[in-house]
């Protein structure tokens, strides 16, 4: 499984982050999420999963 957060829609309200933060990581400059690997790591699918559910802008994408 692969996530994504797209720079352009991302509002940088940080759920992502507090549903998963192993995954997504906040920038300080501006509070963007951001992944260090796209690649999810085994068994963290589901959480990857929630936080894009739960993203209010829609800006994450697994797949
Ligand atoms: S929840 Fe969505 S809008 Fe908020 S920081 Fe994460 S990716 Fe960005």
């Amino acid at each position: 499984m692969k996530v994504r957060v797209d720079p352009e829609v991302c509002q940088g309200h940080g759920v992502c982050h507090m549903t998963a933060p192993d995954l997504f990581l906040l920038r300080d400059e501006d509070g963007q999420a951001y992944v260090e690997r796209e690649e999810v790591p085994p068994g963290e699918e589901g959480l990857a999963q929630l936080a894009a559910d739960s993203c209010p802008e829609r800006a994450i994408t697994v797949d």
